[in-house]
């Protein structure tokens, strides 16, 4: 049963240094909404009980709201909870996220990344942090009471007074739900060329631990709880279609790039625009890669992403950890989950485990 649909809006009005996301830097057009109708229209075999929507790119706050007044008239939004849309800074006013509101869009996730001007510059941003601050005010007037900022950290230089000023930030915005991504040098970004070729230095494995420490700490201080390895929410506000991801339930994606998990498939779509495109209007489904998970494949995909979480997995899984990662381990009489120290090696945890 498909408890979550993605929808992934793959334009941006620039392409940031960092980003691996599937992006083309361009305005998104009313033919592209149009094809990801022609591609739901192509699961209509399926079975759903949707619970959540998510519209993430890319930038879909570069979509008109005139567009998805349009888009919207299409889908059954009966029995859905959560629907969220991510936003950059820039794009919307009150009177926008007031016709989102009236629409159903009842969750905003901001690109914030930083609230320093000069992080802001060199993560390729085109936003201040004025325009963040703004945007969240504008979004909670406008009447969300669920909205999310993403911020970067383990930044060039980047120390636990500079994370502090952002947190005092954060501290007077009205948000329900923030992420923290580490700054991660990906190949095939500009980073990740310029990391290969020893330009871009980051902070050390120390540095890193001592800023997720203390992000964590200042966080639940804050009175939001660490539900995920990046993601921290007030109690009752922990992103529903993300939990999806993680709990290993079904969700199907749509757009370019897209992924979906459904009769224990994982199946991707093409990364190439035109393929997409070509695909749908011969009325084939345009998924380029698919896995079927069974048995011990199954279970590692669970464990990865279940472990990723404060809910972790069964206790009845307590037999497969090793004596050696048992410290890396919290146990309860219900489950099993990492530690915060456990979360920050969790790439060795699982490969030792799975
Ligand atoms: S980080 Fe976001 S805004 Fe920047 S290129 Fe990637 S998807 Fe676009």
């Amino acid at each position: 049963m498909v408890e979550g649909l993605y929808f992934h809006i793959p334009f941006c009005s620039n392409k940031c240094p960092y980003c691996d996301f599937v992006s083309f830097v361009s305005a998104p057009s009313e033919e592209y909404l149009d094809l990801l109708k022609r591609e739901i229209e192509l699961y209509s075999d399926l079975e759903f009980d949707l619970r959540t929507i998510y519209f993430g790119g890319g930038t879909p706050s570069l979509v008109p709201v005139q567009l998805w007044k349009r888009f919207f008239k299409l889908l059954n939004l009966e029995g859905v909870q959560e629907i969220t849309i991510e936003c950059n800074p820039e794009n919307y006013r009150r009177e926008d996220f007031e016709e989102l509101l009236s629409l159903g869009v009842n969750r905003l996730s901001f690109g914030v990344q930083s609230f320093s001007e000069r992080n802001l510059r060199f993560l390729g941003r085109w936003h201040s942090s004025v325009d963040s601050i703004r945007a969240v005010h504008q979004a909670h007037l406008a009447g969300f009471e669920n909205i999310s900022i993403d911020l970067i950290y383990g930044l060039p230089g980047q120390g636990l007074r500079e994370l502090k000023e952002e947190l005092k930030v954060v501290k007077d915005l009205p948000i329900t739900h923030l992420s923290a991504y580490l700054l991660t040098p990906y190949e095939d970004t500009l980073f990740g060329k310029l990391w290969q070729q020893g330009e871009l230095k980051l902070p050390s494995d120390q540095e890193i631990e001592e800023m997720f420490l203390f992000l964590s700490d200042e966080l639940s201080s804050m009175g939001f709880i660490h539900y995920e390895i990046s993601n921290f929410a007030k109690e009752g506000f922990e992103c529903k279609h993300n939990l999806i991801y993680w709990t290993h339930r079904e969700f199907l994606g749509l757009g370019v790039s897209a992924w979906s998990f459904v009769n224990r498939r994982r199946f991707g779509n093409y990364k190439n625009l035109e393929l997409y495109k070509n695909s749908l209007l011969k009325g084939v489904k345009p998924v380029d890669k698919e896995e079927v998970l069974e048995g011990e494949e199954l279970l590692k995909d669970y464990f990865f992403v279940a472990l990723r979480t404060r809910y972790g997995v069964p206790r009845s899984f307590l037999n497969s950890v090793p004596e050696e990662l048992r410290e890396f381990f919290f146990e309860d009489e219900h489950s099993i989950r990492l530690t915060k120290r456990g979360w920050l090696l969790i790439n060795e945890v699982l490969i030792k485990l799975i």
